[in-house]
Parts: C-alpha cells; sequence; structure tokens
C-alpha cells in the first residue's frame, strides 16, 4: 500500500513538475517548435531530483539536445534547482534496452564526455560501482552500431579483438588514424565499453589528448603531476583520442611516454587515435613515435557507396523511421566522405520533415543534402571571396571598397556581395562594412541585381557559379 501512494504521489508530482517545465519552455520557443518537440513528450517519474521523460524516439532527444538544451538547462534548474535533472527514456524502446543514461540534460551547453557518461551503466552491481574516477565511455558507441565496410575492415576487427582480449593480444598500443568523421572515436569508445561489458572492474579510460593537456597543466600548477601521473599508470587501459594534439606540448609529451611505458610495460592496453600515421606526426617527440609502432596500426578510409547506404538505413532505423531507398541513395551518393555529415544530413532531413509536418521526399532530401553542404564553408571569409572575385574580372580590390561607378567595379562589387551573403553565414550589415561601410541596404540591393541578372542572362550565370566553385573549392 505504501509503495503505492508513494508511487502515486511521485506520478502527480512529475506530471505538476512536467507542467511547469512546459509552460516555461512555451514562453522560450515558438509555437510550431513547442508542439512539435515538447507536446508529444511524456512525465513518467520524479525522485531524487530526476524526472524522468519519454520521447517518442531517440531523434527527439539528439533534436532537442541539439538545438534545445540551453533552454531545458534553464527550465530544469528554474523548477527542479540547481541540481534537477532530466532523463530522457524513448518511449518504444524496452525497458532494458534504455540507454537513458546516455542523454542527460542539465548539462553544460557543448557537452564533455565527461558530462555525457554521467552514470555509468554497466558499474552498477559490483564492487567498484563507488569507483572515484569518471570513464568518459559514452554507452551509444558500440560494435553492434558500428556498420563494416572496406574501409574499416583491418580497424574494426582489431578493435573487436582488442574489447574481448584487452592486454592479451599483440596489438598494443593500438593506433588508429583517419580522416574526420570517419569513425575513429566511435571505435575506439566501443573497445572501453566492450572491455567494461566483459568486465565491470576493469579501470578504463577514455580522454582527448586535449582534455589530457588541460589535466596535465592543472595538475602541474597545482603540484600534483606525481599523483596524476599514478592515476593513469593505474589504467587497465588508457583510450587517447586524437592524440596529434600532443605535437607541440613537450612536457605534456614527457610525461605521457613514462604512462605509456608503465601501462605498455604491465601488459595493460593502451588505445590511440590521429589524424595521421605515426611517421607523419612531425613535430611529435620521435621515442613517442617509434612506440605507437610497436603495437597494431590500422587506418580508416572513407566508406564505399554500399556502406554509406548501410549505415544512413541503420540510423533510419535507430529511430524508428523508414526512409525510401531512393532517397536513401540521393544522400549516400551526395554525401561521400565524411559519416559524420552523413549522419548530419539524415538528422536535417528528418528535421524538416517533422517540423513542417512535411513527409519526406526528394526535394527535403535535396535541401538537406545542400545544407550540409553549405557548412562546410564556414571558414570561407568575405575577404577571400572579394580577392577571388576581384581577380577574376581584373579589378583592383581596393576599388570595390571605394565609391568608384565604373561599371566592371559595380559588377565585380555586386557578385562579391551576392557569393558573401550566400557563401558566409555574416549578416548584411558586415558584409556592408567589408564594402567602404556601405549600409545593408546596398548589400540587399546588390544581391537582388545579382539574382535578377541570374535568371536573365546565362554567361553571368556561369561566370558566377564557376566563381563560387573556385570559391568552395579553395582554389584561387
Ligand atoms: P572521428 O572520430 O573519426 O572524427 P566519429 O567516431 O566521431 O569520427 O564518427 C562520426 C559519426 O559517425 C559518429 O556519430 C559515429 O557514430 C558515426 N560513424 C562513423 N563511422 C560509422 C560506421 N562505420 N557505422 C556507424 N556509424 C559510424
Ligand atoms: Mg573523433
Amino acid at each position: 500500500m505504501e509503495v503505492l501512494e508513494k508511487e502515486i504521489i511521485s506520478t502527480s508530482q512529475c506530471k505538476d513538475i512536467w507542467k511547469k517545465c512546459l509552460s516555461l519552455i512555451k514562453e522560450s520557443v515558438p509555437a510550431l517548435t513547442y508542439n512539435t518537440w515538447f507536446l508529444p513528450i511524456k512525465p513518467l517519474s520524479f525522485s531524487e531530483d530526476e524526472l524522468k521523460i519519454e520521447v517518442p524516439n531517440s531523434f527527439f532527444i539528439e533534436w532537442i539536445e541539439e538545438h534545445y538544451n540551453t533552454i531545458i538547462n534553464n527550465v530544469v534548474r528554474q523548477t527542479m534547482g540547481d541540481d534537477g535533472k532530466l532523463l530522457y527514456v524513448v518511449g518504444d524502446e524496452k525497458e532494458s534496452d534504455r540507454v537513458a543514461t546516455d542523454l542527460i540534460a542539465n548539462r553544460s551547453e557543448k557537452p564533455s564526455p565527461k558530462d555525457i557518461s554521467v552514470e555509468n551503466t554497466y558499474d552498477d552491481d559490483n564492487e567498484d560501482s563507488n569507483e572515484q574516477f569518471e570513464s568518459y565511455l559514452i554507452p551509444r558507441y558500440k560494435f553492434e552500431n558500428f556498420i563494416k565496410g572496406e574501409g574499416n575492415q583491418l580497424a574494426r576487427a582489431a578493435a573487436i579483438a582488442i574489447g574481448e582480449n584487452s592486454g592479451e593480444t599483440s596489438f598494443n598500443p593500438f593506433f588508429i588514424y583517419g580522416g574526420v568523421g570517419l569513425g575513429k572515436t566511435h571505435l575506439i569508445q566501443a573497445i572501453g565499453n566492450r572491455i567494461k561489458e566483459k568486465s565491470k572492474s576493469k579501470k578504463v579510460i577514455y580522454i582527448s589528448s586535449e582534455q589530457f593537456t588541460v589535466e596535465f597543466i592543472d595538475a602541474i600548477q597545482s603540484g600534483n603531476a606525481q599523483e596524476f601521473s599514478n592515476f593513469y599508470k593505474n589504467m587497465d587501459a588508457l583510450i587517447i583520442d586524437d592524440i596529434q594534439f600532443l605535437i607541440g606540448k613537450e612536457k605534456t609529451q614527457d610525461y605521457f611516454f613514462h604512462i605509456f611505458n608503465t601501462l605498455h610495460q604491465a601488459g595493460k592496453q593502451i588505445i590511440l587515435s590521429s589524424d595521421k600515421p605515426p611517421k607523419e606526426l612531425k613535430g611529435l617527440n620521435e621515442r613517442l613515435i617509434s612506440r605507437f609502432q610497436m603495437g597494431l596500426t590500422a587506418d580508416i578510409q572513407a566508406p564505399d557507396f554500399e556502406t554509406r547506404m548501410a549505415i544512413l538505413k541503420n540510423k533510419a532505423n535507430s529511430y524508428g523511421i523508414s526512409i525510401p531507398n531512393d532517397i536513401l541513395e540521393y544522400m549516400a551518393y551526395n554525401i561521400t566522405s565524411n559519416v559524420r555529415e552523413l549522419e548530419g544530413s539524415l538528422i536535417k532531413l528528418l528535421a524538416s520533415s517533422s517540423l513542417n509536418s512535411q513527409e519526406i521526399d526528394m526535394v527535403l532530401a535535396r535541401k538537406a543534402v545542400n545544407e550540409i553542404a553549405s557548412g562546410r564553408q564556414v571558414n570561407i571569409s568575405i575577404d577571400y571571396i572579394t580577392q577571388i572575385v576581384c581577380k577574376y574580372f581584373s579589378v583592383d580590390e581596393n576599388k570595390v571598397r571605394e565609391k568608384n561607378r565604373k561599371k566592371e567595379v559595380v559588377l565585380a562589387r555586386q557578385v562579391a556581395m551576392f557569393l558573401s551573403k550566400k557563401l558566409t553565414k555574416s549578416s548584411l550589415k558586415t558584409i556592408g562594412l567589408h564594402f567602404g561601410g556601405r549600409d545593408h541596404s546596398t548589400v540587399i540591393h546588390a544581391y537582388n541585381s545579382i539574382e535578377q541578372l541570374l535568371s536573365d542572362d546565362n554567361s553571368t550565370k556561369d561566370i558566377v557559379e564557376s566563381l563560387r566553385n573556385k570559391i568552395e573549392l579553395g582554389v584561387s
């Protein structure tokens, strides 16, 4: 009876709290957003500062986390206090499958791995559950959801072998390298998760080399360098991501070298990732480079078409959404070199479809792919655009910034303004400032004039297209 009473209280309390949350959220977001993303959420229970809520699928969590994290954090704080937490569970998953702790709200805006693995789901029933350190392992990185493909065959197979028999294979250290967004972090995290699954008492830590450096500097400053070293020397498996960032950090490298040796001699597993193979890590201490080559080095290449399709299908499935094959094919054809972008395009597609209550079709897919492609150009500057455009029209760059009304100068200026608007995230005002302090209406006028020209005149269209390509590809 008592239990039942408690449950009833918890249920009504959680409804009240969620109601308060909703009313605060409603004030902070547009109605459409509120209806799409927040209304479908159901409060489940409340205990010990933790409100459990149910979302329709895991895509919701990702979307909310990415776009409304600040709002959510504020709301949680206002309704539940500083210790308040929000726990998401996905409605259509079985209790046992839930990795609810995967994503816990009320954390810093840019999640660090530390924030994400607030609770280690594996460590709940054994003697080391009171372990005093954070593993930084993210439960969602698993071998099970890492798609096998030609580009990652060796790396994946080795990673699994290490996860199964850590420290006992000759793959020590395991050094994995490859371009951005190809799954290095996923794989090395999956090793850590597998090691913990097999043996909960093993001490495993994942850390980026940047974080490692920060901690090291902290330790030095507070006179705890020895403690820092001992902590890492005490691990059963040490996973360091993006080791290339140790370049130029001589002192950190020194300490790392000793940690490495101690672990290696004790047969403890070391797992490293990098954007380049060891011998290309110019500026890294030679003795480290030679240590890195003692075990197994494996690369990850960009996935082939079939693998890209499989990744998309798998991801869509995990959101509980089915997408027509031709649309997935379109995406897999157009985004070729980066799995993160592939996933990004899928998320954009789902988001725009759900935001506008529109069916997923080719038009939406094209938009999502384009947005991902244009997101790559965040680093294009207005000055760079001006330089390329002026070079093409043989106009002195200074002239477009002055009050020069010569026909070719006006055209170059307008094209440069047009492309600045298209290819950068700068405001009209900022663009105007780059062109001799012109005001935003001048930029609008330029933009409209060029757009008009593009629709009237094919030769201008070709010129602008080719300039755009040059700028995007970074060739002058
Ligand atoms: P990297 O560390 O190499 O930059 P990540 O490991 O962060 O790349 O991968 C980027 C995203 O792509 C992650 O969300 C990851 O889960 C996903 N991913 C990469 N490769 C695969 C794969 N083979 N199968 C499934 N997901 C993948
Ligand atoms: Mg990474």
